[in-house]
């Protein structure tokens, strides 16, 4: 089986597990997906919890932030 690395945490997990950030470069294991990335509630974007904004209903990624509020 093919397995990959977390990014974040260094976890080897099966890459039929893992989510991609930036496909085919950046592998993240669910529990670090779970905690360190949101999507985007307007375009679906991932983006991280850093880089995120409070939406309506969820988070906004800069982009549409400043589209709504900018
Ligand atoms: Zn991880
Ligand atoms: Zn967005």
């Amino acid at each position: 089986m093919e397995t990959v690395k977390c990014e974040i945490c260094g976890k080897e997990l099966p890459e039929s597990e893992a989510h991609y950030y930036e496909p085919g470069e950046y592998h993240v294991c669910p529990d670090c997906w779970e905690n360190e990335f949101v999507t985007c509630e307007r375009c679906g974007e991932h983006i991280t919890y850093d880089e995120a904004h409070k939406g309506i209903h969820g988070y906004l990624c800069d982009c549409c932030y400043d589209d709504l509020f900018g």
